[in-house]
């Protein structure tokens, strides 16, 4: 194992590191540790500042995927990008939003990479179905409520179709969580709704979960479409579909706004006499 600030010199491997839902706080170790050690740090857009603050300065940083407004770098020119960089004997961090193999296309780079001959590492990240449920106080599976959950995209296919297995789905005992699916939310409340998900399930949707922009609605299936429009939320954003999500309810912790609005509140009041 590197230790923090230690170079690992003439490398030529690349890590293919999650970084976790936005908040620094919840790198791991690991990726801290390679982040300070790394040559180069090619990141995806959803890596938010506070983290690529944490990259040493003089580490080439280069950004790939889709900016709006920005040139994008295609997965094909990424993938040839990892591979010349690590040729050059450079200790490449690879650093995904979340967890790399959790909708990250990490898989696709990890293949890549073995074909071409690069040594690689994997390091997980926290994804964000458990990070933004868990900042959003619903719990995933509890007792009695959801036995389980199910993680899918709700992605628009580039024809606008949304290949899903609606009827497997429908089960009221599991959580549903999708992954990019502002977009297509009517589309799918419809669907679930069709396949028999009832109306009145509880449904919740977390924009930007875990930094200081967090933004949870809560509400059924049936109304969180309208929720989303009315607080105008914006990508990322997460969509939590199950009786968990009635949770929220109770247990959501972490307002940033409100912790904003308590900037000037005395951390302690003394209530001696
Ligand atoms: N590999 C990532 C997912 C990449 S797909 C992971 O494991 O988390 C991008 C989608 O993830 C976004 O469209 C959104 O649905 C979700 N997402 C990622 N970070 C998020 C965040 N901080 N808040 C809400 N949704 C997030």
């Amino acid at each position: 194992m590197s230790v923090a600030g230690e170079k690992c010199g003439p490398c030529g491997k690349v890590y293919l590191v999650g970084a976790g839902p936005g908040d620094p706080d919840l790198l791991t170790v690991r990726a801290m540790r390679l982040l300070s050690t790394a040559d180069v740090v090619v990141y995806d857009r959803l890596i938010s500042r506070e983290i690529l603050s944490l990259v040493p300065v003089g580490v080439s940083r280069i950004a790939v995927g889709k900016y709006s407004g920005y040139h994008s770098v295609c997965q094909d020119e990424t993938n040839k990008m990892l591979v010349a960089l690590a040729k050059s004997n450079r200790c490449v961090v690879r650093l995904k939003g979340g967890d790399p193999f959790v909708f990250g296309r990490g898989g696709e780079e990890a293949l890549y990479m073995r074909r071409s001959g690069i040594t690689f590492e994997v390091v997980p990240g926290i994804t964000a179905a458990v990070a933004c449920s868990a900042y959003a106080g619903i719990p995933l599976t509890h007792r009695g409520v959801s036995k389980g959950f199910r993680v899918v995209t709700g992605h628009l296919q580039e024809n606008g179709t949304l290949e899903l297995d609606w009827d497997a789905m429908v089960d009221p005992e599991c959580t549903l969580v999708i992954y990019m699916g502002l977009g297509s939310l009517a589309h799918v409340a419809k669907r679930l709704e069709e396949a028999g998900l009832g109306a009145e399930t509880p449904a919740a949707a977390i924009q930007d979960g875990t930094t200081s922009k967090q933004k949870a609605v809560y509400g059924t299936l049936a109304s969180l479409g309208a929720l989303v429009q009315q607080h105008n939320l914006q990508p990322p954003t997460l969509i939590v579909i199950g009786h968990s999500a009635a949770l929220g309810a109770k247990l959501a912790w972490f307002d940033p706004l409100l912790e904003q609005e308590d900037e000037y509140a005395p951390s302690a009041v003394w209530a001696g006499c």
